[in-house]
């Protein structure tokens, strides 16, 4: 009943599967389909594979995929909801291991099945597949590192790195038409060795160096970045292997990812070039210096009067930031936000585009605790609306409504648009202290004259005013 010719029937079944999931994630509402849509296309390719494509070696594949079933089985069940974008950092380094890996069995393996013309081809295929999953590896891991405060966030500005990135590539260039001769002619063991180990450091080190150099603020950048070369490291792996289901996945994941990464580079109005050239951002979550001295006195205030101004309030506008899916407050808004509504009051949510460590971060965390989708609105859909906001609550979110990005030229987060939360009448912020966000700046909105610092774990001060309620 199997045969050889379901095998493109359900890779084609596959790939509509997972384009319906891409569209289906663009949306809140739609988003809970497009997942089963991905789950179910991933599980016919997986299946597909095992029963069509991979005949000998039953027992190795079934070995594999256990041990990676039980892995990410534990990863996910151990995982913090804060902890997702370095978990998103260090899958994608598999990935791009995966095309090293793959380029090299695929190199030692496979070298004379191949003549002339479609030799080269192959080649080119197999170095540049390497290429891309080293990059794609060792700029993950550092992204790890710094995602998950490993590493610091300040940039490494080499001197003269520009060169040294020029040199890099330039070096790759050279060894690459290197492998191709060396290959080419077939003398000794494995011919063109060399050249591709060479290269696998050079773009090892590219990597490390690529990531080194971006600061603190312009880390969502990268992510999507390295979202998008993971999904380059997957098609390379599909042309190595002649497999049009990987070649065709990869695309999706690396285009889907390159446009993230352009979404995210307007958001934050940076240029995509200067955000790889590095340098911006500083370190990240130290205490600022000189904390208030300079800027003047910030005003305290409680969960009780906070209850009662969000009572008297009209307009409410809540800004949540990294701090709240720290703190998992997210419940706790949502009952807030229910009881305001409740005694008529217009509660919307503004979202930053980089708000949280990973694009979407505040839409998962409150479609999780079902705040409805019509009240949760884009930065650049109600910014202008502030004038007319009686309260903003800002909830551990600090770079992302920070005026200092709008007034300081020199700031690490100059030209980034930010939620102008200070034109409305009171801004209430929640945070524990006085410590920067992450791109590690001090936050002139503190102590402005209309705003009030809720000091405390977000969860419980936002318990308290609950209560008062
Ligand atoms: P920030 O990191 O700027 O600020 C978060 C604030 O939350 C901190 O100042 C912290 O202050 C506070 N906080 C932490 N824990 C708690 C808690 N339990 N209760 C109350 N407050 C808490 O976050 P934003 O969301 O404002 O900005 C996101 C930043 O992250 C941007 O710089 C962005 O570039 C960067 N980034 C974003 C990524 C993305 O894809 N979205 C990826 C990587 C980086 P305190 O310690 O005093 O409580």
């Amino acid at each position: 009943m199997l045969n050889e010719n379901m095998l493109p029937m359900a890779y084609l079944l596959a790939i509509i599967l997972f384009i319906l999931a891409l569209g289906g994630l663009s949306h809140q509402e739609t988003a809970r389909r497009g997942n089963w849509y991905g789950i179910i296309g991933m599980a016919i390719a997986l299946v597909a594979t095992v029963l069509w494509k991979v005949t000998d070696h039953y027992v190795e594949l079934g070995a594999a995929l256990a041990l990676g079933g039980v892995v990410g089985l534990m990863a996910a069940r151990r995982v913090q909801m804060t902890q997702m974008p370095e978990l998103v950092a260090i899958l994608h380094s598999l990935v791009g291991l995966a095309a090293v890996a793959v380029g090299y069995a695929n190199f030692m393996g496979h070298g004379g099945d191949y003549a002339g013309a479609l030799k080269t081809i192959h080649d080119i295929e197999t170095y540049v597949g390497v290429l891309i999953g080293a990059v794609t590896f060792s700029g993950s891991v550092i992204a790890f590192g710094k995602l998950s405060g490993r590493i610091g966030g300040k940039p490494l500005t080499l001197p003269a790195r520009h060169w040294l990135n020029l040199g890099l590539l330039l070096g790759a260039i050279w060894f690459g038409i290197a492998f191709v001769q060396q290959s080419a002619a077939g003398a000794g063991d494995f011919p063109g060795l060399m050249p591709l180990v060479a290269m696998t450091v050079i773009a090892l080190l590219f990597g490390i160096h690529m990531v080194m150099a971006i600061g603190g603020a312009d880390m969502p950048v990268v992510v999507s970045m390295l979202n998008s070369y993971s999904g380059w490291a997957a098609s390379a792996i599909g042309f190595m292997l002649g497999n049009d289901l990987l070649i065709v996945t990869g695309a999706l994941v690396g285009s889907s990812g390159a446009i993230l990464s352009y979404i995210m580079c307007r958001a934050m109005n940076r240029k995509f070039l200067a955000v790889i050239a590095g340098g911006f951002g500083t370190g990240g979550g130290t205490v600022a210096a000189g904390g208030g001295e300079d800027q003047g006195e910030v005003v305290p205030i409680e969960a009780a009067e906070t209850a009662a101004l969000l009572e008297d309030a009209k307009e409410v506008m809540i800004i949540p930031g990294y701090g709240m899916a720290v703190a998992q407050a997210q419940h706790v808004v949502q009952e807030i936000t229910r009881k305001l509504r409740d005694k008529g009051v217009n509660v919307r949510f503004g979202i930053h585009p980089v708000a949280g460590r990973m694009p979407g971060h505040m839409n998962v965390l409150l479609a999780e605790a079902k705040v409805p989708y019509d009240i949760v609105f884009e930065m650049e859909e109600i910014n202008d609306d502030f004038p007319e906001v009686d309260v903003s609550v800002v909830i551990g979110a600090n770079d992302i409504v920070n005026p200092s990005a709008l007034e300081e030229p020199n700031s690490p987060i100059a030209g980034m648009p930010v939620l102008e939360c200070w034109k409305g009448k009171t801004t209430i912020v929640l945070k524990r202290s006085m410590a920067t966000g992450y791109a590690g700046v001090q936050n002139p909105l503190f102590f402005k004259e209309n705003t009030r610092m809720l000091f405390g774990d977000a969860k419980e001060t936002l318990e308290a005013v609950n209560q008062a309620l």
